[in-house]
């Protein structure tokens, strides 16, 4: 296997991120709940878009790119991480956003701060989003630039390596604190982060169970195998993927990006035992998603657990409680 530090990698995030007990919770719920807080990633408002971008910004570099470009949601915290980490490297951030949903507020003030380029595509499809960056990168390359394209949260292999070096962090600090995790939870949104979990915890922590919560309806369980597989392919890991690694479940409420009253509550019920925010639509939902599963049943045997808090602050500001 290839190691990950033969790959370009430049410090964006200020690493390792805490990892600690949820003590009220535990008692609350009946079992050792950990939280691994990658809201605290140490960039802009922090969130798990960092650790790819540590990556995929570094194969930037490497091509000569002077200007990035990325899609995403109006509210999207990939796109707002990926307009603050090119402003420190120097670089031009191009935001193309589907005219859907919070169209104010939030994310959109940050993107502004960090100076990004922000374009909106009244759609309801990714392809015309990236139909409008194959028109913007073409002008760009016209006018002498080299534009560096990020797919929707950054959910390709490159991307994903982020997530197995952090299962690599997370495997040293249980060791530090002397705990064996069980399984691992986190939110699925483009499927990255949970594909490199996933894939990580073959590698670092063999038989622990990687358990994703799907915040939108698309199909995750095939979405993970094939990340996984081209991943492990781009590590020369050799390990074998196979469906049986991948658990998700999904907590979607009245639509992606949507407010659900369960994903409200888990963010009240976070914020009130332990003194920690997450934002109603990603890790609320996920929550929402891991505390229901708690109840049915799914963890029995399992002891300890490892919540991923994959940040989304900004859309606290936009989105509202129900
Ligand atoms: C993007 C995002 C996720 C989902 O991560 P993916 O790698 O896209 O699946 C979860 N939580 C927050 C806050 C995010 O911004």
């Amino acid at each position: 296997m290839k190691a990950l530090s033969s790959f370009s990698r430049i410090p964006l995030g200020v690493l390792p991120t805490p990892l600690y007990k949820l003590e009220n919770l535990s008692r609350e719920l009946g079992k050792n709940l950990y939280i691994k807080r990658d809201d605290l990633t140490g960039a802009a408002l922090g969130g798990n878009k960092i650790r790819k971008l540590e990556f995929l910004l570094a194969d930037a570099k490497d091509k000569g790119a002077d200007v990035v470009l990325t899609a995403g949601g109006p509210q999207s915290n990939h796109a707002m991480l990926t307009a603050a980490c090119a402003a420190r490297l120097g670089m031009r951030s191009i935001l193309v956003l589907k005219k859907r949903g919070e169209l104010t507020g939030g994310n959109l003030i940050l993107d502004d701060i960090f100076n990004a380029e922000v374009r909106f595509v009244d759609t309801d499809t990714y392809d015309d989003v990236y139909a409008e960056m194959e028109r913007i990168m073409d002008r760009l390359r016209q006018e002498g630039h080299t534009p560096y394209f990020i797919p929707v949260g950054g959910s390709v292999p490159l991307g994903c390596l982020g997530y197995v070096r952090c299962v690599e962090e997370i495997a040293w600090q249980s060791k530090e604190l002397g705990v064996d995790f069980d399984a691992i939870v986190s939110a699925v949104g483009s499927g990255g982060t949970y594909s490199g979990l996933t894939l990580g915890a073959k590698l670092f922590l063999p038989g622990v169970r990687s358990v994703g919560v799907g915040v939108c309806d698309d199909p995750f369980a095939d979405i993970a195998y094939d990340l996984m597989r081209e991943t492990a392919a781009l590590l020369e890991s050799g390990v074998s993927v196979s469906q049986d690694d991948i658990h998700i479940r999904y907590h979607i409420g009245p639509g992606y990006a949507m407010p659900s009253p369960e994903g409200c509550e888990a963010v009240r019920r976070l914020a009130r035992r332990e003194g920690i925010l997450a934002d109603p639509v990603y890790t609320g939902k996920a929550l929402a998603g891991f505390f229901q599963l708690l109840e049915e049943g799914f963890f029995d045997g399992e002891e300890n657990i490892l919540f991923v808090h994959t940040g989304g602050a900004g859309a606290l500001f936009a989105v509202d409680m129900v």
